[in-house]
């Protein structure tokens, strides 16, 4: 490059599409172009959208006008699930001026080289021909990394386009994914957190074609043996309940690297809904497995993933689904309203339930995520837990993290930034964070 371009990258949606911006980033720099914000000046802007973000498309034409507003010479690409879904839907908004699918996202730098002279904008292949498996782990954050160790999915949940938009499930062997995980040790993190689509379902070959004999568990258990008394703190970012094994949750409760944390997806917590989304359990295996964890690690944070609004939830389904929820022993909630996607068997339904009732239901469980976090915080208070703090924020103060996942606060000390350090949780503020003090 005679003189150095610059690139700058926005990232809509989940963790696995940060990793992967992150990685794309870091070969752009590799090959001489200066990263640069989205706010600046570039020639190059790339953007990784999200099919799970409600009005993708008007987020899209949003981001892409604000870049030619800023740099109207600029070159836009977008990349990432949406990509895949909607090409030439994409690729029809005034400004954009390449779109890359599933597969073709990770060869950036050389499409970027042929952006002028390319015979056509979209470069997308049919998602049954992806079968490639990039690792990649995000960076920029001093003290912890979304490292992904799985892609893809084979599950078909009614209500979900991620297997449209990412392929069939697929992974890279243990020895492979070790080589990684050490790369991403090497930056200097404290905590690594695995991220997957289906993140239990690793094991599966890198082109998704057939399962190999390695599990998940296999994976685990080879990255407690070789960091285990490092210091090195490890989380499973979701799992799907029926792919949580017993050995899993055994080895959690006995293990120091991985922390004693789950997110683990219900969705509803009607069986009618289970089995109309298609899901590959009852609420009473979910309760089991729950409760499981907690017999095992009475400590524990357990996220619980659900939907609400899905087109045959009726209000005694949702009434039923809050009960069950509210009679579990977990910790918080992630709420999703429902929204139609193009090519489900969801959106083919002919039930529906009005946006207005879905805002109420997402805001009753909102309500009741906050009490169970307040109830599991308050549970800890008097104890103390190894913290990771982050930096500074703009009042002064460092927040972080318990090894169980409880937030906490106190007064900015440098000292013990991106460091383990052990802390009394002493209160409950109002704002959801535990105040405490450091502990020798
Ligand atoms: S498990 Fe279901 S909800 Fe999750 S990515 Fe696969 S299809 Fe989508």
């Amino acid at each position: 490059m005679s003189t150095q371009q610059k690139i700058a990258f926005h990232t809509l949606g989940c963790k696995l599409n940060f990793s992967e911006t992150s990685s794309l980033a870091n070969q752009a720099e590799d090959a001489g172009y200066q990263r640069v914000d989205m706010d600046e000046q570039a020639d190059v802007y790339v953007v990784n959208t999200c099919s799970v973000t409600e009005n993708a498309d008007k987020e899209c034409r949003y981001i892409v006008r604000k870049i030619k507003r800023t740099s109207p010479e600029s070159k836009v690409i977008i990349i990432g699930c949406y990509a895949q879904l909607k090409p030439q839907e994409i690729a029809d908004i005034e400004g954009v001026d390449m779109v890359l699918g599933a597969t073709e996202k990770f060869n950036l730098l050389k499409h970027i080289q042929t952006i002028d002279h390319a015979e056509s904008k979209v470069k997308a292949e049919d998602i049954k021909e992806v079968n490639e498996f990039v690792p990649s782990y995000s960076s920029g954050d001093r003290t912890r990394t979304f490292l992904k160790v799985q892609d893809g999915c084979d599950y078909f949940c009614t209500f979900c386009t991620i297997p449209l938009a990412r392929g069939r499930s697929r992974s890279q062997s243990i020895e492979e994914t070790m080589q990684v995980f050490e790369r991403a040790v090497q930056t200097g993190v404290q905590e690594i957190v695995l991220t997957g689509v289906n993140t239990g379902d690793y094991g599966k070959t890198s082109d998704g074609r057939k399962r190999t004999e390695e599990t998940f568990f296999d994976l685990l258990l080879a990255i407690e043996n070789v960091y285990k008394g490092t210091g090195l703190r490890v989380r499973v970012s979701s799992i799907e309940p029926n792919l949580l094994t017993e050995d899993i949750i055994d080895m959690v409760a006995s293990s120091n690297v991985f922390m004693p944390h789950f997110h683990i997806p219900l969705q509803s917590g009607s069986d009618a809904m289970l089995e109309s989304m298609q899901r590959k359990y009852d609420s009473a295996f979910y309760r089991e497995k729950v409760t499981y964890i907690k017999n095992k690690i009475p400590h524990a944070c357990i996220g619980v993933d659900v939907i609400v609004g899905y087109p045959e939830e009726t209000d005694a389904h949702f009434e039923e689904s809050y009960a069950f929820v509210q009679s579990l022993p977990v910790s918080y909630l992630h709420v999703f309203t429902y929204s139609e996607r193009a090519n489900t068997r969801a959106v083919k339904s002919d039930s529906y339930v009005p946006i207005e009732v879905r805002r109420d239901r997402n805001k009753r469980l909102r309500i009741l995520s906050d009490k169970l976090k307040r109830q599991y915080y308050q549970e800890h208070i008097g104890r103390v837990y190894p913290v990771v703090f982050e930096h500074e924020d703009d009042n002064g103060f460092m927040n972080g993290y318990t090894s169980n996942y409880i937030r906490v606060r106190t007064k900015f000390d440098e000292t013990k930034v991106g460091k383990i350090v052990n802390f009394q949780l002493d209160r409950l503020n109002p704002f959801l964070f535990v105040e405490g003090q450091f502990v020798e």
